[in-house]
């Protein structure tokens, strides 16, 4: 016996359109796993069982950048990199986010080098900062539901013929 016995007879329920499209989509991240170096064997972990990122619907880590919506950068990020990791970027559709996970990516860490991109928001726009090197994956999980509560006070016309500004041209 279920909630299905209960009902009578038909019911309703009041929502918006804005919170269904929020609810559905924050509950269906996919993160495109963009793993540079030692901070990725972490990201590695969330999905695993003792993690199961699946109990948030994001558990499909795609390695098109087509079919993500939520970029993770784990590691430290060169600027020969950057030009590739800002390519990824740029081929995943609208509407999409970034976690900078651990100190390389958010600061450049350890690193006080040339070489190294001293923070990925030179590049890239940055929703939440993941702090430790590297994070533990209850970090990282702690920075999917910080983007989860991102979208859900997003609204379905936020993402309506965005301008694609980053690729040098607009919609006329
Ligand atoms: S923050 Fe630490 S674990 Fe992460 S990429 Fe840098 S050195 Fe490696």
């Amino acid at each position: 016996m279920g909630l299905e016995a209960k009902l009578t007879s038909d019911g309703f329920i009041t929502t918006t359109i804005d919170a269904v499209i929020a609810w559905a989509r924050k509950n269906s991240v996919w993160p495109m796993p963009m793993g540079i170096s030692c901070c990725a064997i972490e990201m590695m972990a969330v999905a695993d069982p003792k993690y199961d990122l699946a109990r948030f619907g994001s558990e499909v880590m795609r390695f098109s950048p087509r079919q993500s919506d939520l970029m993770i950068v784990a590691g430290t990020v060169t600027y020969k990199m950057s030009k590739v990791v800002r390519k990824i970027y740029d081929q995943m559709p609208d509407p999409k986010w970034v976690i900078a996970m651990g100190a390389c990516t958010s600061t450049g860490g350890m690193y006080r080098t040339y070489s190294v991109v001293q923070g990925i928001d030179q590049f890239l726009p940055v929703d939440v900062y993941t702090a430790g090197c590297p994070p533990r994956p209850e970090n990282l999980i702690n920075a999917l539901m910080e983007i989860q509560d991102i979208i859900s006070k997003t609204r379905g016309r936020d993402f309506q013929d965005k301008p694609l500004l980053e690729m040098g041209f607009s919609k006329q």
